[in-house]
C-alpha cells in the first residue's frame, strides 16, 4: 500500500543539524523511521544485527549503518554517543504459554527490549543534557498498555519499557530532554506477517481471515497500521513543537484502547 501520511519535507519538523539512532531500522517500523527522520533533515544511524538491511537503509537514507546484536550488552559502548534523537524499536516476539515459555527465549526479550533501550538511554543521555535538548522515542505496543495470552515475555517487556520510559522523561524534564512510548496496535511489518502466516497454518484458515478475526478482533478501524504511519507520530514527537509532550504513551490502536 502507498504512504498514506504526506511527506512534507524538511520544514515540516525540522531535524536539520540533529542526529538520530534508530535501532532495528533494517525493516518495518525502524525502517520507516529511519525515512522520516532523514525525511525532516536528521543525519541518521541505521542500527540493526542485519547487515545487508542495515546496509540497505543507510544508503537509502544518506545514514551510517551499525551492525549491532543488542543482545550483546557490550555492544552498545560501540555506538555513536552524540545523539539527540534516540528510537528504541529493536524487538522480536515469541508466542507460547507461561508453562512452556522458554527461559531463555524470555531473557533474550528483556534483554533486547528493555536492557538494551536502557543501555542506550545512559549512552546517549550525556550528550542530549550537554546539549540541553533530546528527544527518546521508545516504540512500544497495544501490548505496553494491554495483554494477551502467549506473549508473557513480549508484554513483559512492553510494560517495563514504559516504566523506563516515564522514568526517563522525569529525569530528562530539567535537560530539555523529552521521553516518550509510541503504542501501535498491529502494523503490516515482516514481525506480524510472520505471526499471520503462523496462524493460518495453526487454524487452517486462510490469511486474510487470520487479519480478521485473530489481528483485528479488537480494533475498531479493520485494518492494519502501515509503517509509516508509526513514523510520522515519531517524527512529530521529536518537533520543538512537541516539547511539552513527555511521560506519554501515544496509542495508534484503531480504537483498541478505547473500548
Ligand atoms: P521487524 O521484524 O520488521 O523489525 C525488527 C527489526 O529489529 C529487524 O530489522 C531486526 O533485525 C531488528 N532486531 C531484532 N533483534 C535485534 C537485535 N538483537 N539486535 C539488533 N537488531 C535487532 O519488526 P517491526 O514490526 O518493525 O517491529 C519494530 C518494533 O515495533 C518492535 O519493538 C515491536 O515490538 C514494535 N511493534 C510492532 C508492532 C507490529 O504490529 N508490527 C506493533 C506494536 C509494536
Amino acid at each position: 500500500m502507498e504512504s498514506v501520511v504526506p511527506h512534507s519535507g524538511p520544514e515540516d519538523v525540522g531535524l536539520a543539524g540533529r542526529t538520530a539512532l534508530v535501532t532495528g531500522a533494517a525493516s518495518g517500523i525502524g525502517r520507516a523511521c529511519a525515512i522520516a527522520l532523514a525525511d525532516a533533515g536528521a543525519k541518521v544511524h541505521v542500527v540493526d544485527r542485519d547487515a545487508a538491511g542495515a546496509v540497505e537503509v543507510a544508503k537509502l537514507v544518506g545514514g551510517t549503518p551499525h551492525v549491532v546484536d543488542l543482545a550483546d550488552a557490550d555492544l552498545v559502548d560501540s555506538l555513536p554517543r552524540d545523539v539527540d534523537v534516540l528510537v528504541n524499536n529493536a524487538g522480536l516476539q515469541h508466542v507460547a504459554p507461561i508453562d512452556e515459555f522458554p527461559p531463555e527465549r524470555f531473557a533474550l526479550i528483556q534483554q533486547v527490549m528493555v536492557t538494551a533501550p536502557f543501555l542506550l538511554m545512559r549512552h546517549c543521555l550525556p550528550h542530549m543534557y550537554a546539549a540541553g535538548w533530546g528527544r527518546l522515542v521508545n516504540i512500544s505496543s497495544v501490548h505496553g498498555l494491554r495483554a494477551s495470552p502467549y506473549k508473557a515475555a513480549y508484554v513483559a517487556a512492553k510494560h517495563a519499557l514504559e516504566g523506563l520510559s516515564k522514568v526517563a522523561a522525569i529525569e530528562g524534564a530539567p535537560h530539555g530532554v523529552t521521553s516518550n512510548c509510541v503504542c501501535p496496535g498491529y502494523v503490516r511489518t515482516p514481525l506480524v506477517e510472520a505471526q499471520v502466516a503462523d496462524q493460518a497454518e495453526a487454524h487452517g484458515i486462510g490469511l486474510a481471515q487470520v487479519v480478521d478475526e485473530v489481528f483485528l478482533r479488537r480494533t475498531a478501524i479493520k485494518r492494519l497500521i502501515e509503517p509509516d504511519e508509526v513514523a510520522a507520530t515519531v517524527r512529530w514527537l521529536c518537533g520543538d513543537h512537541s516539547g511539552y509532550v513527555t511521560g506519554a504513551s501515544l496509542p495508534i490502536d484503531g480504537g483498541w484502547t478505547a473500548q
